[in-house]
């Protein structure tokens, strides 16, 4: 099954998420919403566990309503790609 098609859950309190989904992050955990730095951790976490780089960038795309160019270059400047 595409990841895609399986529900998505907040990498900060675990709650089940309804698109879109970046508006329960934006809510609830503005701190991480607002530091692109949190872009590196979550990248590595999803690496960590076997996702890979494509889906990785999509889903932090749709946790921080930015797109996946935007992700991958900031990665690439910090290094974490
Ligand atoms: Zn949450």
């Amino acid at each position: 099954m595409a990841y895609e098609e399986e529900s998505r859950f907040c990498p900060y309190c675990g709650v089940k998420l309804k698109h879109p989904y970046w508006q329960h992050v934006q809510k609830k955990h503005p701190d991480k919403y607002s530091q692109k730095e949190t872009w590196v951790k979550l990248y590595q976490d999803y690496i960590g566990v076997g996702m890979d780089k494509e889906t990785s960038l999509k889903v932090i795309s749709e946790l921080f309503n930015a797109t996946e160019d935007e992700i991958e270059s900031f990665l690439r400047n910090a290094d974490a790609l």
